[in-house]
């Protein structure tokens, strides 16, 4: 007998169809022959509509209170699953974080799991039921409920595999799986069957939908392996799971792309120690992310400092570093928000020289301008023109045919 976690996304449990669609799939996965633990996530849309509430109750409070209240989509849909169930003559057992229990940090919002008590879960198991539990929540030790931060029932599914020691954790929603490229951009993307921990999360920072980033950190970090797979389909999707000897032969896995990118340029900086700290610092205190940077030589002892933050951000971020830019005397802020970014991600690159030049000469062939670079030891990151988005990914695609 089979043990495994599967996690179904809001997209699959947001009308009482869907719901009894899921109901039948979990019940065929336990005929199988398999102890099934479900984590399921509330219907599409439902979360947000919470956030929405509270802050238009109460705009700016967050917490505890704000946790209990954006946690109860999921409750919801762990009733009517487990009605459902139920309903078709099986024993669920339905399960709150809390009950669980999972225990997590005090960071609301942005919880981690601490540890997972099985034992409740596992002597249900044994007595033949199928538990379903909802995700994206647990319980802190003052007794407080929190949440894992947006799609984090991947992390609860993860880390309940882990701790249950499943076989796999399957993770449903409505991507078919991981993708060489995304499909509506490029109609020769094909689908990975295999992929590597770190190749996962190097394409979800950049921008790749399947599995939340810190679910996939956690199951590289216990070695769970997921299957990232279609809740409308029976088709297998993408394992992602340790690295081995034949994930390296490629040289670029996957091509992303993500368009909630901006750039603002500070011009003419007294160039002297402490200006970059003073303007990233100034944006990490108000909590912006800054991802690609880059400053050029000095000229005239006065230098360039070029960024990416992510489009929503854009406005606050200007207003910031205009201030500090101020108190730099620096000449000029420019703010654009025409700007994406386009990475290439692949093993190979590790151990063969020149990727990133063949990117570069790529891109250059078809008069793509490239505004910024960042990579890392498996992926290159250039921003470019918004409008030249699905051209790069295309022709990327193209001259380096990820197998
Ligand atoms: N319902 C939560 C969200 O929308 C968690 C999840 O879907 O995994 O972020
Ligand atoms: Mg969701």
């Amino acid at each position: 007998m089979a043990r495994v976690v599967q996690k179904y996304g809001g997209t699959a449990v947001t009308t009482p169809e869907q719901i009894k669609k899921v109901a039948q799939r979990i019940i065929d996965s336990y005929n199988d022959n398999n102890d099934v633990v479900v984590v399921i996530s509330a219907k599409a849309g439902e979360t947000n509509r919470l956030i929405e509430m509270a802050h238009e109750t109460c705009p700016g409070q967050e917490g505890c209170e704000y946790d209990l209240l954006i946690s109860a989509g999921e409750q919801v849909s762990v009733g009517l699953l487990a009605l459902c169930i139920t309903s078709m003559g099986y024993t669920a057992r339905p399960y709150l974080g809390w009950q669980v229990p999972i225990i997590t940090d005090s960071c609301h919002s942005k919880a981690s799991i601490e540890t997972i008590d099985p034992t409740k879960i596992n002597r249900d198991l044994k007595l033949g039921a199928i538990v379903i539990v909802a995700g994206f929540q647990g319980i802190d030790r003052d007794g407080s409920i929190t949440t894992l931060g947006r799609g984090g029932g991947d992390a609860s599914a993860v880390a309940l595999a882990h701790v249950l020691e499943a076989e796999q954790c399957e993770i449903y929603s409505d991507v078919d799986g991981i993708f060489s490229a995304d499909p509506d951009i490029c109609s020769n993307a094909h689908k990975i069957e295999k992929i590597s921990y770190d190749e996962m999360l190097e394409l979800a920072s950049q921008g790749a939908r399947g599995v939340q980033i810190r679910a996939i950190e956690y199951a590289k970090k216990h070695n769970v392996t997921i299957h990232v797979r279609s809740s409308f389909s029976t088709a297998s999707g993408t394992l992602v799971t340790r690295e081995d000897s034949t994930m390296e032969g490629v040289l670029v896995t996957g091509i992303v792309s993500d368009k909630n990118e901006a750039k603002i340029a500070v011009l003419g900086i007294p160039d002297k120690p402490g200006t970059a700290a003073k303007i990233l610092t100034a944006l990490a205190d108000t909590d912006i992310s800054v991802d690609m940077i880059v400053q050029n030589v000095s000229q005239a002892g006065l230098a360039d400092l070029t960024f990416s933050v992510s489009k929503s951000d854009l406005d606050k971020a200007t207003l910031i570093t205009e201030k500090i830019a101020t108190e730099l005397q620096a000449r000029e802020v420019i703010a654009d928000k025409n700007i994406s970014k386009v990475s290439i991600v692949g093993l190979g690159m590790r151990n063969h020289a020149g990727v990133a030049a063949r990117m570069f000469t790529v891109l250059a062939y078809n008069n793509i301008n490239i505004q910024m670079i960042s990579t890392s030891e498996i992926k290159v990151s250039v921003a470019i023109h918004e409008d030249y988005t699905e051209l790069a990914v295309r022709v990327l695609h193209e001259a380096f045919r990820t197998s």
